[in-house]
């Protein structure tokens, strides 16, 4: 038998499994999904989570049920690269593969902030945004909330919190001269005057210098804060960047055109680990994930693979709240309430396997 171990069942790990189970796995594969949590996890979803204003069921959903994958639930520690195997966390057990998938998604990038870390609350693992929306919602009423980031899960954080707790003072700290940088200068308008409706303070030209148990200190102001949150930048797993492998100047790993390790030929690396020209998105991550159950179908039935065709994305979708919304849809922005029906649509196809 060999082992086929994915480490990371998120957007991009999931649609790998579920492309080659599709095809049926050769007889002498053994497939094993490795994740800390016992479920799947929607994190487009977090911000909800960090807000609390759904419950958590309704950003996991079970993992596929099938005769030829195995689970662990456990937390990796590392990959052993020379002797083909995945350490975890409590030493439990050791996992080997043959062939291996890295869709391990990354983890909030503090730039070095002094007290970054240890003061400001996450919405990038399951576990963070729960401590997220258990902090604000213990928030006597007038308390302060700042997100430090305007990118797209800064905004919808704040848009979350700000409607469903209209008492809170919320305050955005955004690094440029107008929201989401990246997006449509009409969104960027549609976004600053909802905040502007809404009553969220919106900081443009951040730069957070240090962040305090009860402040952030941007430009030489500080500001007394309840509880602040941080959305201000991504980096791979640390698993991941740990690894030997070439990377690009945002520590993701750099990939041939069948996703894999050019020096390890049977690792894979897909989602936010991997170096792309596209932002990282759950999008981008299901893609490749499809793309990398095709090529690994044919590899385990030593065929040769296909070349990946080029990657189209579809768009980005953002909330704004539970009525409003705002995105790119095959290039055209869109504000309003269809973006966000579309969004809510977008989840409901993610519910289902
Ligand atoms: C608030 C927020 C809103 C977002 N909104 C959007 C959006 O609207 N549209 C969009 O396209 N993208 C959005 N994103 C980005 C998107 O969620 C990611 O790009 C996407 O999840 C990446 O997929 P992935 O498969 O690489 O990783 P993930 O989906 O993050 O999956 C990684 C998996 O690995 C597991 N894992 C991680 N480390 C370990 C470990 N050490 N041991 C065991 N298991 C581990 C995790 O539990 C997880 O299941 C948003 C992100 C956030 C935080």
């Amino acid at each position: 038998m060999k082992n086929l171990v994915i480490l990371g069942g998120g957007y991009g790990g999931i649609k790998v499994a579920l492309g080659l189970v599709d095809k049926g796995l050769p007889e002498d594969i053994n497939l094993t999904i490795v994740d800390r949590n016992p479920y799947q996890s929607l994190k487009t979803e977090f911000y909800t989570i960090a807000a609390g204003t759904v419950a958590d069921r309704e950003v996991r959903v079970d993992f596929p049920k099938h005769n030829q994958i195995n689970y662990v639930f456990s937390e990796v520690d590392k990959v052993d690269l020379e002797n083909q195997q995945i350490i975890f966390r409590d030493l439990s057990q050791i996992v080997p593969y043959d062939y291996l998938v890295v869709a391990l998604g990354c983890e909030d990038n503090y730039h070095g902030i002094e007290g970054a870390e240890l003061y400001t609350e996450s919405v990038q693992t399951f576990a963070n945004a729960r401590k997220t929306g258990l902090a604000v919602g213990n928030l006597k009423a007038g308390g302060k909330v700042t997100i430090v980031g305007a990118g797209l899960s800064g905004i919808e954080v704040a848009s979350e919190i700000r409607e469903s707790r209209a008492d809170l003072n919320v305050r955005l700290l955004d690094r440029g001269g107008s929201v989401l940088k990246a997006f449509d200068p009409r969104i960027q308008g549609y976004v600053a005057d909802w905040f502007n409706k809404n009553d969220v303070e919106v900081l443009h030209h951040a730069n957070v210098e240090y962040v305090e148990k009860d402040g952030v200190c941007n430009n030489g102001v500080c500001y007394v804060n309840d509880v602040t949150i941080w959305t201000a930048g991504v980096r791979p797993n640390r698993v991941v960047r740990e690894l030997p492998f070439k990377k690009d100047n945002q520590e993701k790993i750099v990939v041939n055109e069948f996703f894999q390790v050019p020096q390890q030929k049977n690792v894979y690396v897909i989602g936010d680990c991997a170096s792309s020209v596209y932002s990282p998105s759950a999008q981008l991550a299901g893609i490749q994930g499809e793309q990398t159950a095709a090529v690994l179908n044919s590899i385990l039935r030593n065929q040769e693979p296909k070349v990946p065709k080029e990657i189209r994305l579809k768009g980005t979708l953002g909330s704004l709240g539970k009525n409003d919304g705002f995105g790119n849809m095959m290039k055209q922005p869109l504000v309003g309430i269809v973006p966000r029906l579309v969004k809510t649509g977008v989840l409901w196809l993610n519910k289902r396997h």
